[in-house]
């Protein structure tokens, strides 16, 4: 027998030799923590430690680990199929799955497109606005428009309207399609709207409007490109000028979808129907990596009367049922656990017990909105060091730069929030204490 086995001793070293890690070295691999299993709101480390999972899977898990009605759903589904082609072929969990998303989305979106992660999701977006132009016998519209502090993923088209400083467009400089950015809205989700907000915004339209097919953004919540909140009032302002100079809004709820920021869609904060949006990340109850976008009928009908006569588009992995039917058990689940007041609690527990951290020398803002806090710190921390101090007071928080932040499966109790967040707090108290000493 060749096969390597694995031990709890050589797993770590084979990790560093073989395993890449997301935007890890491979030159100096940081140790990754083994996991074993993981259940309701906690990991279990390899040595049986048990920590607090603040990270939520990177938003997804909302209902926390291993739980018995997402688990009995993909045990049902593996007995009649895990997989099969969506070309000529259709099932009940894709069908069912499709219907209640466009009930559960802002009006219009009545037509749904599968896929397998949330750059996927994007890719799909961008590519259904410039063929719709093209249908409309405008092909010059053929660019997007986006806000600075944007994160949309990591494949080419999602990366191009990204962040270009936080994205490293320079990196990508010769090959990533040129887009139009314009500034981030200003902080505060109920900063109300200002004269001057909106000013950039519109005199971009206005001038490049014959070459832009649409807008794209995040809506309310810009996520790993800076955790910044904005107000609805903005949004809104920023979809009545896609209508009055004829752009398409991308809304990309990857992140937002599914309650995370105390609306079902970010987009529900400003009553906003966006004629694209993309959904991923929590649509499985963070399972299985799956993703949806939506459409309005005006653009699916478009863009099928065009020159393709169908959008040029098809996942291997399309609307695969075992996905589909773990993705309709997780909205069982938001309905029957009431997702609203599960958020609302944890916004409650949240903001009690980080808002005080504003006075600390080293703490440059806190700022929470639905079930996601955030601590902005006066310097980026050096993630070697502070996992550790993180895990050794048994909580798993994975800050980027000078955002420590948690966003909590919605299951999490007070007491275990209570745990997290004064964790947090005593890292931070520790890590920054003796650069911060008064006496
Ligand atoms: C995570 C994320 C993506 C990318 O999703 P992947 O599944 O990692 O490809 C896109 N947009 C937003 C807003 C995200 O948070």
């Amino acid at each position: 027998m060749t096969m390597t086995s694995i031990t709890p001793q050589n797993l770590i070293a084979l990790d560093q030799q073989h395993v890449w890690h997301p935007y890890a070295s491979m030159d100096k691999p940081p140790p990754a923590y083994p996991v074993v299993g993981a259940h309701g709101v906690r990991l279990t480390l390899i040595d049986g430690q048990e920590i607090i999972d603040g990270m939520a899977s990177w938003w997804c898990a909302v209902h926390g680990y291993n739980h018995p009605h997402l688990n009995q759903a993909m045990k049902v589904q593996i007995e009649d199929m895990s997989h099969v082609m969506f070309g000529g072929i259709t099932h009940a969990p894709a069908v069912t799955l499709a219907k209640r998303l466009v009930d559960l989305t802002p009006a219009g979106l009545d037509k749904v497109f599968f896929s397998d992660s949330g750059s996927v999701a994007v890719e799909v977006a961008i590519k259904m606005a410039l063929q719709y132009w093209h249908a409309k016998a405008q092909p010059d519209k053929n660019r997007m428009l986006t806000i600075r502090n944007g994160y949309h993923g990591d494949t080419f088209g999602a990366m191009a309207v990204c962040d270009p400083v936080n994205g490293m467009h320079g990196l990508f400089a010769s090959v990533l399609p040129q887009h139009y950015f314009v500034d981030a809205p200003p902080m505060g989700f109920d900063r109300p709207l200002q004269a001057g907000d909106l000013d950039e915004l519109e005199a971009t339209m206005s001038k490049h409007h014959n070459n832009i097919a649409a807008l794209i953004l995040e809506p309310i919540v810009q996520g790993a490109g800076g955790m910044r909140f904005y107000s609805p009032q903005w949004l809104s302002g920023a979809a009545k000028l896609c209508k009055q100079y004829n752009i398409l809004l991308i809304a990309d709820e990857i992140a937002t979808g599914f309650g995370r920021s105390g609306a079902l869609f970010a987009c529900d904060h400003a009553n906003v129907a966006p004629d694209i949006m993309c959904l991923g990340k929590a649509i499985t109850g963070g399972t299985m990596s799956f993703a949806a976008t939506l459409a309005t009928s005006e653009i699916a009908t478009s863009i099928s009367r065009g020159e393709a006569s169908c959008f040029m588009h098809g996942p291997t992995f399309m609307a695969n049922p075992l996905a589909c039917a773990v993705a309709n058990a997780s909205l069982d689940l938001l309905e029957s656990n009431d997702w609203k007041n599960q958020v609302d609690e944890l916004n409650k527990g949240l903001t009690r017990l980080l808002t005080p951290a504003v006075s600390l020398p080293y703490v440059e803002d806190v700022r929470v909105l639905g079930a996601i806090g955030v601590i902005q710190v006066t310097q980026a921390v050096d993630l070697g060091i502070i996992q550790k101090m993180f895990v050794a007071e048994g909580i798993w928080v994975r800050p980027f730069g000078k955002l420590v932040y948690v966003m909590p499966p919605f299951i999490m109790s007070q007491e275990d929030l209570a745990t997290l967040c004064n964790g947090m707090l005593r890292v931070l108290e520790r890590y920054f204490g003796q650069d911060y000493a008064t006496n």
